[in-house]
């Protein structure tokens, strides 16, 4: 596929339905920056100047991404978000943070509460379409979620250690692991999206399921189980990545 110079600014809409952006922020100039770019971007917006009204609108006309600016009058974003990521209907929506500089601290408290992105103001324009189409890929392309009944049969191999999908097994220098079907999960759906930082909330959903009433710890303490038995230590070869404040990632430079 070739890209002529309109796909490249973005001049050209990539799918043929529009895909609708709910902006929730109070400045106005802000508000309209963001609308007329992603406008010009084939983008359908719609904005919510407070929290209450961005949650309203999320749960009647479900979009497809959403732009939430931290520093909110009445609900602020990071309350918005955990709803958001608390509600069935807009759970998996992806949520792009929008932060001032000296908000650091609630960028990581946004990532952990279940926001996929952040962009610190100010923004460059270009950047904000790129964030938000990127999202909108995302979500059809990055995350691949291996389901139960693929009994294809295909060895992944990562240094040592083979995960045998077909098997359920896990094999460390061809000597098998006895490991629990959630720990086997966990180390599956790493290994499937490695180089990729995946939050406890995507794990638990994806391991234990929507319904599950738990925290996010139990993906810690089941992470430090796996990592027990097949010998992860801490270190620069670690092969589960801790990413402080947001989840794991499996290492991708080991993997053959
Ligand atoms: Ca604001």
């Amino acid at each position: 596929m070739s890209y002529n110079k309109a796909n490249i600014s973005g001049v050209l809409a990539h799918s043929a339905s529009t895909q609708n952006v709910l902006v929730i922020e109070d400045e106005i100039h802000i508000q309209e920056l963001i609308k007329y770019n992603l406008e010009k971007n084939n983008y359908k917006v719609t904005i919510a100047d407070n929290g209450l009204e961005g949650l309203n609108e999320a749960f009647t006309n479900v979009p497809d991404v959403i732009l939430l600016d931290i520093m909110l009058p009445g609900l602020d974003g990071l309350e918005v978000c955990k709803r958001l990521r608390n509600n069935k209907l807009t759970k998996k929506i992806p949520i792009i943070m929008l932060t001032a500089k000296s908000e650091e601290f609630d960028k990581v408290l946004g990532l952990e509460l279940g926001a996929d992105d952040y962009i610190t103001k100010p923004f460059s324009v270009k950047e904000l379409v790129a964030r938000v189409r990127a999202r909108l890929r995302r979500v059809e392309e990055d995350i691949v979620v291996p389901a139960k009944s693929d009994i294809a049969g295909s060895v992944i191999k990562i240094g040592e250690i083979e995960i045998d999908k077909e098997k359920y097994e896990v094999r460390k220098n061809g000597d098998k692991i006895s490991l629990t079907l959630k720990e086997f999960e966990l180390l599956h759906i790493l290994a499937e999206n490695r180089g990729k930082v995946l939050t406890r909330d995507f794990l638990l959903d994806k391991v234990w399921g929507y319904d599950y009433i738990g925290e996010t710890r139990t993906v810690d303490v089941h992470i430090r189980h796996l990592r027990q038995k097949i010998g992860d230590d801490e270190g620069s070869s670690q092969l589960i990545e801790t990413i402080r404040g947001v989840g794991y990632r499996l290492n991708e430079s080991l993997l053959e």
